[in-house]
Formats: C-alpha cells, sequence, structure tokens
C-alpha cells in the first residue's frame, strides 16, 4: 500500500466535467490500496479574474487581502472535488491550506512553506479518507492567509509528499511530461523520459512553467521522487529523479525561454570602488530581484557602463530608482529595454564537454539573432536576445542540438 500525493493543475480541473472525471480516476486508484493526498489548483483561468477583479479596484491591492481572494479559486476546486467523490460513494474531506496546517513566512504572494504538521491529514488517511488539500495556499504565524506565488500548487504537493514521507509524488498536468522545450512553442520537442533534479530546477528558474521552482528544491532535499504526467490518460510522463551517471552522456537536455525580463544600463559610472552597491542597494531594498549583471568599460576612460535585468513588473520602479542614483554618482545617461527574452540551454552533460557555448552563439548569429547579453553556470548557458526573436530562437537552439532525436550513447 503506497502513500501517494497526487497534484492536478487548472486545465486538468477546468470544467465540472474534468473535475469528475479527475475524480473518477483517483476514486480507481484508491479502490486499488493506495492512500491518496490529492492537491487541486483553481479552475484554468480563475485566478487571474480574481486578480483582474483586484487590479479594477486599483494597480496595488493590498498584500494581505489579495492572498485572501486569491485563495479563494482553490477553495472552490477542493470542495466541487470532495462532493464529486463523495457522490461516487466514498470518503473524502477538503482542507484549506490552514486546516491542512501549511505554515509559511508572512512573504504575502510569495510565501515559503516553513512547516507542515501532518496530524490531520494522517488522521484522516487513517480513516480511510481521500485526503483533498487546496494548493498555492498557506497561513503565517498571525494566522493570516498566504499564497506561494503563482503556479504554487506544484510546491504544495511536493511539500505534503516530503513531510508525510509519500512514496512518490504524482504532478498530473495538461502535457505529457516535461519536454526538451515547451510542446506548446515547438512541435518537435520531445518528452523527457528521465530528467535530474538539477536540470529541472535550472529548467523551471530559467522559464519552463512546467512545475514550480520550489517545488523542485524540495523535491531534491528531500529526496521525493517526481512523476510529471498528462491527467488526460495513463501513458507515463517525465520522472524527476537524482542524478545518474548515464545522464552526463546528454551535453543539452532542454531549451527554455524566459519573457518576463527586463534590461538597464547605466552608462559612464565612476570607476571606482563602491559604485555597485551605490546601484543595487536601493534595488534590492525596493524588493527588487536582479538577475543578469554585467560589467565593461565604456570606453571612456576610468568609467564603466554597468547592465542588468529585472522582472517586467519591476521595470518602471526600477528605472526610477536608477535614474535617481545616477545622478548622484555622476554618471551618464540611463537606457531601459522592456522588450527582450532570455532563451537558455541547460544540460549536465556541458560539464565535461567544451564547444556547446560557441555552438549557441553560432546557431543564434546564422538565423541573425542578436545577443544582448550572457551569463553561464556548470550546466547553463543563457542569452538575453529581442523578445521577438524568441520563438524563433528556440526552435534554432533545439535544432543545432538534436533535441528532437533520442539520445545516443
Ligand atoms: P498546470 O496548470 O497543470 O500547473 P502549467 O500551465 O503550470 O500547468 O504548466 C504546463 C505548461 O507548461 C504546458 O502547457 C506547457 O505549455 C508549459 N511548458 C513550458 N515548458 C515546458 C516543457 N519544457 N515541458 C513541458 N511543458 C512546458
Ligand atoms: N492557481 C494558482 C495559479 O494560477 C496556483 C497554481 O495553479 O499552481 O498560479
Ligand atoms: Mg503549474
Amino acid at each position: 500500500m503506497a502513500l501517494v500525493v497526487q497534484k492536478y493543475g487548472g486545465t486538468s480541473v477546468g470544467t465540472i466535467e474534468r473535475i469528475k472525471s479527475v475524480a473518477k480516476k483517483v476514486v480507481d486508484r484508491h479502490k486499488k490500496g493506495d492512500r491518496l493526498v490529492v492537491v487541486l489548483s483553481a479552475m484554468a483561468g480563475d485566478t487571474d479574474k480574481l486578480l483582474n477583479m483586484a487590479r479594477e479596484i486599483t494597480p496595488e491591492p493590498d498584500p494581505r487581502e489579495l492572498d485572501v481572494l486569491l485563495a479563494t479559486g482553490e477553495q472552490i476546486t477542493i470542495a466541487l472535488f470532495s462532493i464529486a467523490v463523495k457522490e461516487m460513494g466514498y470518503e473524502a474531506k477538503s482542507l484549506t491550506g490552514y486546516q491542512a496546517k501549511i505554515q509559511t513566512d508572512n512573504h504575502h504572494g510569495r510565501a515559503r512553506i516553513h512547516d507542515i504538521e501532518t496530524a490531520p491529514i494522517l488522521e484522516n488517511l487513517d480513516r480511510g479518507r481521500i485526503v483533498v488539500v487546496a494548493g498555492f495556499q498557506g497561513y503565517d504565524s498571525e494566522g493570516n492567509i498566504t499564497t506561494l506565488g503563482r503556479g504554487g500548487s506544484d510546491t504544495t504537493a511536493v511539500a505534503l509528499a516530503a513531510a508525510l514521507g509519500a512514496d512518490i509524488c504524482e504532478i498530473y498536468t495538461d502535457v505529457d511530461g516535461v519536454y526538451t522545450t515547451d510542446p506548446n512553442v515547438y512541435d518537435k520537442a520531445r518528452r523527457i523520459p528521465k530528467i535530474s533534479y538539477d536540470e529541472m530546477m535550472e529548467m523551471a528558474s530559467l522559464g519552463a512553467k512546467v512545475l514550480h521552482i520550489r517545488s523542485v528544491e524540495f523535491a531534491k532535499k528531500y529526496n521525493v521522487p517526481l512523476h510529471v504526467r498528462s491527467s488526460f490518460h495513463d501513458q507515463p510522463g517525465t520522472l524527476v529523479v537524482k542524478e545518474e551517471p548515464s545522464m552526463e552522456k546528454v551535453v543539452v537536455s532542454g531549451v527554455t525561454y524566459d519573457k518576463d525580463t527586463s534590461r538597464i544600463t547605466i552608462t559612464e559610472i565612476p570607476d571606482i570602488p563602491g559604485m555597485a552597491a551605490k546601484v543595487f542597494t536601493p534595488i534590492s531594498d525596493a524588493g527588487i530581484v536582479v538577475d543578469m549583471i554585467i560589467q565593461g568599460s565604456s570606453g571612456e576612460k576610468g568609467l564603466a557602463n554597468l547592465s542588468f535585468t529585472v522582472p517586467k513588473a519591476d521595470f518602471e520602479a526600477a528605472m526610477k530608482i536608477v535614474e535617481k542614483i545616477s545622478r548622484e554618482i555622476g554618471a551618464g545617461p540611463v537606457h531601459g529595454d522592456p522588450n527582450i527574452a532570455k532563451v537558455s540551454i541547460i544540460g549536465v552533460g556541458m560539464r565535461h564537454h567544451a564547444g556547446v557555448a560557441t555552438k549557441m552563439f553560432n546557431s543564434l548569429s546564422r538565423a541573425n539573432i542578436n545577443i544582448l547579453m550572457i551569463s553561464t553556470s556548470e550546466i547553463k548557458i543563457s542569452c538575453v536576445i529581442d523578445e521577438r526573436c524568441t520563438e524563433l530562437a528556440v526552435r534554432v537552439l533545439h535544432d543545432a542540438f538534436n533535441l528532437d532525436r533520442e539520445p545516443t550513447e
């Protein structure tokens, strides 16, 4: 008898018919004897609808109240799902994040899970019930409702699997697994049968939204095996597991893109100690997360240019801060470009193979795509490009590294 945590995403519970069909799937599994904890997202589009309603009142809704609002989406699906299970003659119990004792910090909209008291869930499982938990939500030390960031239901599921010591965490979604690139962008994308936690973590953080980044961090830390698979059929999907020696034979495993980025450049900064700290301290104080940073000579003796990227939503605020700082430190004009994107290639095999970066740069250049910034780590290379070239770049890189073909030994 296995303990299984299953998570169903927004499309999988997007209509009453789908909720009923997922309930049937879950009951069939329960009948086989598995102990099941089911984590649900809101119905597809509902979280956006709620967000838009709040934004009709003000562009910057109060974060505490926004979390109270957004958490209602998941409350709808857990109730409807439990009603469907009971209608089939089986026992289910829905639990909100608060009732499932999912404790988080107090950062509304991007809260992190600190602890989960498993007693309420275990007690219900022991009574033979299917336990149905609202994804994406928890509560802080003062009892306020918090949410975990968009796509956060994956993280609820993996955190529960870790806390309960589940045998497996199954993520059911609208694609058949993790692909070599977003299958909705390139039809030559191929399902990856098995991928390491590290590669999956890079893919998630570099734009592959099929898994929430924190869920993969949890899975790696607590060694929870993940199975990403389709909610529409029973074919195997992708296993996310510890790295195996054979995985290093594949140089590039996937291509990702992220359009949620923008670039700011400060020109002619005096090339003396302390300037970077002066620029980035107020930006981080404003809660803005900086991704890539590049500093180089401006051509003028003793002066430097500094470019960095921030999420598109923070572009205007970051520009205001930087323009002020630039005046204070006697730097030159500030340039901003919100219409950029980041394309990346990822693979643990890169550690031991030379020439991967060159191949990436050559392929982009042959397609006439200009590289604006580059950053690398042990297992990834990212290039910032014009946003309009994103899909072309993804296809070009996918072809260049033959990702449509099964890797050969
Ligand atoms: P859910 O609502 O089930 O959580 P998401 O929309 O969050 O589903 O994630 C699934 C989507 O992720 C797919 O529809 C696909 O467009 C996108 N995606 C992006 N990159 C990849 C990838 N490499 N492999 C699979 N899906 C990907
Ligand atoms: N409903 C939330 C969202 O749309 C959480 C999730 O689906 O994972 O972001
Ligand atoms: Mg998701």
